[in-house]
Protein backbone atom coordinates (compact mmCIF):
# COMPACT_ATOMS: atom_id res chain seq x y z
CA UNK A 1 0.00 0.00 0.00
CA UNK A 2 2.94 2.51 1.07
CA UNK A 3 4.58 3.33 -2.14
CA UNK A 4 8.56 3.13 -2.07
CA UNK A 5 8.18 3.65 2.03
CA UNK A 6 11.35 1.88 2.35
CA UNK A 7 13.53 4.49 3.81
CA UNK A 8 14.88 5.16 7.00
CA UNK A 9 12.57 4.06 10.06
CA UNK A 10 13.39 7.05 12.25
CA UNK A 11 10.03 8.89 13.79
CA UNK A 12 8.26 10.73 10.71
CA UNK A 13 6.22 14.03 11.72
CA UNK A 14 3.29 15.40 9.89
CA UNK A 15 4.25 18.15 7.70
CA UNK A 16 1.93 21.31 9.73
CA UNK A 17 4.71 20.61 12.49
CA UNK A 18 7.26 19.94 9.91
CA UNK A 19 8.76 23.54 9.80
CA UNK A 20 8.75 23.09 14.50
CA UNK A 21 10.78 20.02 13.81
CA UNK A 22 13.19 21.49 11.37
CA UNK A 23 13.76 24.58 13.38
CA UNK A 24 14.98 22.41 16.32
CA UNK A 25 17.30 20.07 13.78
CA UNK A 26 18.49 23.79 13.14
CA UNK A 27 19.49 25.57 15.95
CA UNK A 28 20.32 22.16 18.03
CA UNK A 29 22.30 19.74 15.43
CA UNK A 30 23.33 22.43 12.86
CA UNK A 31 23.63 25.35 14.85
CA UNK A 32 24.96 23.09 17.72
CA UNK A 33 22.08 25.07 20.47
CA UNK A 34 21.58 23.68 23.45
CA UNK A 35 17.55 22.00 23.88
CA UNK A 36 16.96 24.21 26.68
CA UNK A 37 17.93 27.54 24.18
CA UNK A 38 15.49 26.06 21.74
CA UNK A 39 12.75 25.21 24.23
CA UNK A 40 13.13 28.84 25.13
CA UNK A 41 12.75 29.85 21.75
CA UNK A 42 9.78 27.52 21.51
CA UNK A 43 8.25 28.97 24.46
CA UNK A 44 8.47 32.42 22.71
CA UNK A 45 6.93 31.52 19.37
CA UNK A 46 4.17 29.53 21.61
CA UNK A 47 3.13 32.66 22.87
CA UNK A 48 3.09 34.61 19.79
CA UNK A 49 0.89 31.62 18.38
CA UNK A 50 -1.27 33.01 20.95
CA UNK A 51 -1.47 36.23 20.35
CA UNK A 52 -1.48 35.96 16.63
CA UNK A 53 -4.62 33.39 16.89
CA UNK A 54 -6.68 35.96 19.05
CA UNK A 55 -5.63 38.42 16.25
CA UNK A 56 -7.05 36.48 13.49
CA UNK A 57 -3.73 36.17 11.77
CA UNK A 58 -3.12 32.54 12.05
CA UNK A 59 -5.74 29.25 12.79
CA UNK A 60 -3.49 27.17 14.87
CA UNK A 61 0.49 28.43 15.33
CA UNK A 62 2.87 30.56 13.39
CA UNK A 63 4.07 27.57 11.84
CA UNK A 64 1.17 27.79 9.30
CA UNK A 65 2.82 30.87 8.08
CA UNK A 66 4.28 29.49 4.64
CA UNK A 67 5.73 32.75 3.00
CA UNK A 68 8.43 35.29 4.58
CA UNK A 69 6.41 38.03 3.63
CA UNK A 70 3.37 36.12 5.41
CA UNK A 71 5.47 36.13 8.41
CA UNK A 72 6.50 39.55 8.34
CA UNK A 73 2.89 40.81 7.87
CA UNK A 74 1.82 39.08 10.72
CA UNK A 75 5.32 40.46 13.28
CA UNK A 76 3.94 43.88 11.61
CA UNK A 77 0.49 43.33 13.02
CA UNK A 78 1.72 41.86 16.20
CA UNK A 79 3.72 44.88 17.18
CA UNK A 80 0.60 46.98 16.45
CA UNK A 81 -0.54 45.15 19.70
CA UNK A 82 -0.05 47.15 22.77
CA UNK A 83 -0.44 44.44 25.64
CA UNK A 84 1.70 41.56 23.56
CA UNK A 85 4.38 44.76 23.23
CA UNK A 86 4.53 45.23 26.81
CA UNK A 87 4.42 41.83 27.34
CA UNK A 88 7.56 41.35 25.75
CA UNK A 89 9.31 44.02 27.06
CA UNK A 90 8.53 42.96 30.73
CA UNK A 91 9.81 39.53 29.72
CA UNK A 92 13.26 41.26 27.97
CA UNK A 93 11.95 40.49 24.57
CA UNK A 94 12.28 36.86 25.39
CA UNK A 95 9.58 36.64 22.72
CA UNK A 96 11.20 38.37 20.34
CA UNK A 97 14.29 36.96 20.33
CA UNK A 98 12.18 33.37 20.21
CA UNK A 99 11.06 35.14 16.79
CA UNK A 100 14.01 36.47 15.42
CA UNK A 101 15.80 33.13 15.68
CA UNK A 102 12.89 31.72 13.58
CA UNK A 103 12.79 34.28 11.20
CA UNK A 104 16.74 34.26 10.88
CA UNK A 105 15.98 30.41 9.95
CA UNK A 106 13.02 30.97 7.38
CA UNK A 107 15.11 33.76 5.46
CA UNK A 108 17.76 30.69 5.10
CA UNK A 109 20.20 33.00 6.94
CA UNK A 110 23.61 30.24 7.55
CA UNK A 111 21.85 28.12 4.68
CA UNK A 112 24.53 29.25 2.22
CA UNK A 113 27.25 28.15 4.36
CA UNK A 114 26.03 24.90 5.60
CA UNK A 115 27.89 21.76 4.20
CA UNK A 116 26.53 18.19 3.03
CA UNK A 117 27.17 17.14 6.36
CA UNK A 118 25.17 19.67 7.92
CA UNK A 119 22.17 19.63 5.43
CA UNK A 120 21.55 15.80 6.01
CA UNK A 121 20.85 16.33 9.37
CA UNK A 122 17.56 18.02 8.04
CA UNK A 123 16.80 15.04 6.07
CA UNK A 124 13.54 12.97 7.61
CA UNK A 125 10.64 11.43 6.75
CA UNK A 126 7.40 13.54 6.84
CA UNK A 127 3.73 12.39 7.01
CA UNK A 128 1.57 13.86 3.91
CA UNK A 129 -0.99 15.47 4.77
CA UNK A 130 -4.53 15.61 3.01
CA UNK A 131 -3.97 18.25 -0.01
CA UNK A 132 -5.61 21.80 1.13
CA UNK A 133 -8.59 23.09 -1.10
CA UNK A 134 -8.08 26.91 -1.29
CA UNK A 135 -10.13 29.00 -3.09
CA UNK A 136 -9.41 32.39 -4.68
CA UNK A 137 -10.47 34.20 -7.64
CA UNK A 138 -8.80 33.48 -11.00
CA UNK A 139 -10.27 34.81 -14.39
CA UNK A 140 -10.73 32.61 -17.14
CA UNK A 141 -7.98 32.98 -19.70
CA UNK A 142 -7.92 30.77 -23.37
CA UNK A 143 -5.69 28.04 -23.43
CA UNK A 144 -6.19 28.18 -27.32
CA UNK A 145 -5.11 31.72 -27.86
CA UNK A 146 -2.18 31.16 -26.04
CA UNK A 147 -1.18 28.07 -28.15
CA UNK A 148 -2.15 30.39 -31.18
CA UNK A 149 -0.28 33.21 -29.75
CA UNK A 150 3.10 31.24 -29.38
CA UNK A 151 2.19 29.32 -33.18
CA UNK A 152 1.86 33.02 -34.21
CA UNK A 153 5.59 34.48 -33.13
CA UNK A 154 7.04 31.14 -35.13
CA UNK A 155 8.10 29.62 -31.70
CA UNK A 156 10.19 32.41 -30.94
CA UNK A 157 10.78 35.04 -28.18
CA UNK A 158 9.09 38.25 -29.12
CA UNK A 159 11.56 40.62 -27.24
CA UNK A 160 14.88 38.98 -29.22
CA UNK A 161 14.20 36.42 -31.62
CA UNK A 162 17.92 35.08 -30.99
CA UNK A 163 16.63 34.03 -27.42
CA UNK A 164 16.53 29.51 -27.62
CA UNK A 165 15.23 27.25 -25.28
CA UNK A 166 14.89 23.88 -25.87
CA UNK A 167 12.60 21.37 -27.92
CA UNK A 168 9.22 20.64 -25.92
CA UNK A 169 8.01 17.23 -26.42
CA UNK A 170 4.45 18.21 -26.91
CA UNK A 171 4.68 20.37 -29.62
CA UNK A 172 8.21 19.30 -31.04
CA UNK A 173 9.03 22.89 -31.28
CA UNK A 174 11.34 25.16 -29.50
CA UNK A 175 9.47 25.87 -26.03
CA UNK A 176 8.01 29.04 -25.19
CA UNK A 177 5.23 30.71 -23.08
CA UNK A 178 2.40 33.18 -23.80
CA UNK A 179 2.43 36.53 -21.61
CA UNK A 180 -0.37 38.61 -20.96
CA UNK A 181 1.24 42.37 -21.19
CA UNK A 182 -1.40 43.59 -18.74
CA UNK A 183 -1.65 40.76 -16.32
CA UNK A 184 -5.20 39.77 -15.89
CA UNK A 185 -5.14 40.39 -12.24
CA UNK A 186 -5.81 43.76 -13.34
CA UNK A 187 -8.71 42.76 -15.41
CA UNK A 188 -11.15 44.51 -12.84
CA UNK A 189 -9.76 48.20 -13.88
CA UNK A 190 -11.10 47.40 -16.89
CA UNK A 191 -14.41 47.38 -19.23
CA UNK A 192 -12.85 44.73 -22.15
CA UNK A 193 -11.30 41.30 -21.68
CA UNK A 194 -7.56 41.57 -21.34
CA UNK A 195 -7.55 37.98 -22.73
CA UNK A 196 -7.35 39.19 -26.37
CA UNK A 197 -4.58 38.69 -28.93
CA UNK A 198 -3.29 42.33 -29.03
CA UNK A 199 -2.22 41.70 -25.35
CA UNK A 200 -0.69 38.12 -25.92
CA UNK A 201 2.60 38.07 -26.62
CA UNK A 202 5.27 35.02 -26.94
CA UNK A 203 8.24 35.15 -24.80
CA UNK A 204 11.22 33.05 -23.49
CA UNK A 205 10.81 31.47 -19.85
CA UNK A 206 13.84 33.78 -18.99
CA UNK A 207 12.29 36.66 -20.08
CA UNK A 208 8.73 36.13 -19.08
CA UNK A 209 10.07 35.48 -15.34
CA UNK A 210 12.10 38.95 -15.94
CA UNK A 211 9.10 40.75 -16.93
CA UNK A 212 7.30 39.61 -14.12
CA UNK A 213 9.85 39.38 -11.55
CA UNK A 214 13.26 41.67 -12.80
CA UNK A 215 14.35 44.60 -11.82
CA UNK A 216 11.96 47.44 -11.70
CA UNK A 217 14.35 49.49 -14.44
CA UNK A 218 14.67 46.49 -16.52
CA UNK A 219 10.83 45.45 -16.34
CA UNK A 220 10.28 49.27 -17.53
CA UNK A 221 12.27 49.15 -20.77
CA UNK A 222 10.56 45.36 -21.57
CA UNK A 223 7.16 47.12 -20.87
CA UNK A 224 8.01 50.23 -22.51
CA UNK A 225 9.21 47.99 -25.74
CA UNK A 226 6.00 46.45 -25.73
CA UNK A 227 3.50 49.39 -25.80
CA UNK A 228 4.99 51.00 -28.99
CA UNK A 229 4.86 47.91 -30.72
CA UNK A 230 1.17 47.23 -29.32
CA UNK A 231 -0.53 50.11 -28.47
CA UNK A 232 -2.43 50.74 -31.97
CA UNK A 233 -3.76 47.19 -31.51
CA UNK A 234 -4.76 47.40 -27.68
CA UNK A 235 -7.05 50.66 -29.11
CA UNK A 236 -8.39 48.25 -31.15
CA UNK A 237 -9.49 46.18 -28.13
CA UNK A 238 -10.79 49.23 -26.24
CA UNK A 239 -7.52 50.49 -24.45
CA UNK A 240 -6.88 53.59 -24.77
CA UNK A 241 -4.18 54.26 -22.09
CA UNK A 242 -1.14 56.82 -21.78
CA UNK A 243 2.41 55.05 -22.18
CA UNK A 244 3.11 56.13 -18.55
CA UNK A 245 -0.97 54.96 -17.25
CA UNK A 246 0.08 51.61 -19.18
CA UNK A 247 4.01 51.72 -17.09
CA UNK A 248 2.09 52.40 -13.82
CA UNK A 249 -1.17 49.65 -14.08
CA UNK A 250 2.09 47.42 -15.37
CA UNK A 251 4.72 48.35 -13.32
CA UNK A 252 2.41 48.00 -9.64
CA UNK A 253 2.82 44.35 -9.17
ZN1 LIG B 1 3.18 36.48 -17.78
ZN1 LIG C 1 13.49 36.07 -24.38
Amino acid sequence: MFLYDNGPQTLAFASTENINEYFRRYIVDVIGNSEKTYYKYIRGLKRISEYMKEMGLVKESIYELGSIEQLDFAWKMLNTNEEFVALNTRGHHMYSAGYRHYHKFAVGELFSRFSEKEIVKMDVPVVCEKPVVMEYKIWKRSGILRTQTVELAGYQCEIDHGHSTFIAESTNKQYMEAHHIIPLQHQEKFKNSLDVYANLISLCPICHRKIHLGLRDDRRCMVDELYEKRKERLVNCGFILGKEEFEDIILSD
